[in-house]
């Protein structure tokens, strides 16, 4: 690894960048002016772009010597989580420090060592004149808080991209290198029930008037999954299923069942805990994430709430589906209750593990890895992922993160191995997307 890849990391965490909350507004422009800083340094042309009130992003360009060469988008975020209670960790969350193997500190693995690797290895190309390919650099500041400027930055960008790559994501072991091709959309939504003015006395109305929580389990009881955990074929329409190539590589994972016991989880269904990566990664699944209502006394509760979260398969359509999940729950409304919903969406998003990006992006991982990287689909949602498949960019989500990182808690830290292998894939990833030729 080049030494400098790791002095520069550890310069980069040492900068504060919280953007949820009780951070300091002036670590967050230090770590975006880092960004641009660094690619100046390189030879390439770089600023800060503020658009709204959000914290700004950090747009840059390295050119290579070929006009004609593709462009590749690189995407990180330069914006960390709070450390939360400074005593659980085990040396300071902003003073970078390497213990067996690993560099810890809040950041080491989401997402500045996760994505510098992808900038250092342009920079360093860049500077000596062996960059195959245009690199547009976007690192934004408000991934932790889910802040909408990278999105309306990817919607107006009238250049477009031959290729993004996004280095948010993990491996499922440290031996096994993955790219993640599909990603889980999401309609969430909350439910509200209102049945009376006020709570009644349950003896002097129980059995007369409306009960809220009732009226709420009733809705809930329409579109709930079955025993067998699958959501009604309604809220299935449009998936699409895996191919050929992606079922070959679920198989290599370690298996569902033990996926599942390792998280602490009980499958829903016999036989469900073999079906895990087909039901995380390629069908629809609906969750009550809380419900809220009554009191414990003797009372017919006139107001009564649940969230609900649908996550959908790519190929579903998110519009569509909060649409449908909503007639269902209003025709299971009784006369008298009232009903309100409020949904948020987000896309899913599937790249063809076949199509030439992809395909070249898994050979730069084998060579840089030594070892055939796995495709996987993740039961998660990165929006910022569905905005890039919408102008039609292949991307290459990928990274060298592991659950051991421990993400948003105590002691993060990133394997310095991991490291090593990011540097690598990336000058790969950067040799082997130049095949694709330019366009955008
Ligand atoms: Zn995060």
């Amino acid at each position: 690894m080049d030494p400098r890849l790791l002095e520069e990391l550890i310069d980069w965490l040492a900068i504060p960048s919280i953007s949820t909350g009780d951070g300091d507004h002036a670590e967050i422009e230090r770590a975006a002016a880092w960004v641009v800083e660094r690619v100046r340094r390189a030879g390439g042309e770089a600023e800060l772009v503020r658009i709204g009130a959000g914290n700004p992003l950090a747009v840059g360009e390295l050119r290579c010597a070929n006009p004609a060469a593709p462009t590749v988008l690189i995407y990180g975020h330069y914006d960390v989580q709070g450390p939360g209670p400074l005593q659980l960790w085990s040396s300071p969350p902003f003073e970078p420090e390497i213990r067996d193997g690993r560099l810890y500190a809040r950041g080491a693995a989401d997402d500045k060592g996760n994505f510098l690797p992808l900038l250092h290895v342009a920079c360093a190309m860049a500077a000596d004149g062996t960059l195959p390919v245009h690199v547009r650099v976007l690192v934004e500041g408000e991934e932790e808080r889910a802040g909408d400027a990278v999105a309306a930055w990817i919607r107006s960008d009238q250049r477009g991209a031959d290729a993004a790559i996004v280095f948010d994501s993990g491996m499922p072991d440290a031996a096994t290198p993955a790219i993640t091709v599909g990603l889980r959309g999401m309609v969430m939504l909350t439910v509200d029930v209102r049945t009376a003015e006020r709570n009644l006395h349950s003896g002097l109305y129980g059995g007369s008037v409306l009960n809220a929580l009732h009226v709420l389990n009733g809705l809930l009881a329409e579109v709930l999954p079955g025993p067998d955990g699958r959501v009604r074929e309604e809220l299935r329409a449009g998936i699409s299923p895996p191919s050929a190539v992606e079922l070959q590589s679920w198989r290599l994972l370690v298996p569902g069942e033990q996926a599942i016991a390792l998280a602490g989880g009980r499958p829903v269904h016999p036989g469900a805990g073999e079906e895990y990566y087909e039901r995380n990664g390629a069908d629809a699944s609906l969750d009550v994430n809380q419900i809220v209502g009554g009191e414990a006394r003797t009372v017919v509760p006139a107001h009564a709430q649940a969230t609900l979260s649908l996550r959908l398969a790519p190929g579903q359509d998110p519009e569509r589906m909060r649409a449908v999940l909503a007639e269902l729950l209003r025709a299971a409304l009784p006369d008298g209750a009232e009903l309100e919903l409020s949904a948020t969406c987000a896309a899913a998003a599937l790249f063809d593990p076949e199509q030439p990006a992809l395909r070249l992006a898994a050979a730069a991982l084998a060579r840089a890895c030594g070892r055939e990287p796995v495709f996987l689909r993740s039961g998660g949602s990165i929006p910022i992922v569905a905005e890039m498949a919408a102008r039609g960019y292949p991307v290459i989500v990928s990274g060298f993160g592991l659950p051991a990182d421990n993400l948003h808690a105590p002691d993060e830290s990133y394997e310095l191995h991991s490291l090593e292998w990011g540097e690598a894939a990336a000058r790969e990833l950067y040799v082997g997307l130049a095949a694709l030729g330019g366009g955008a």
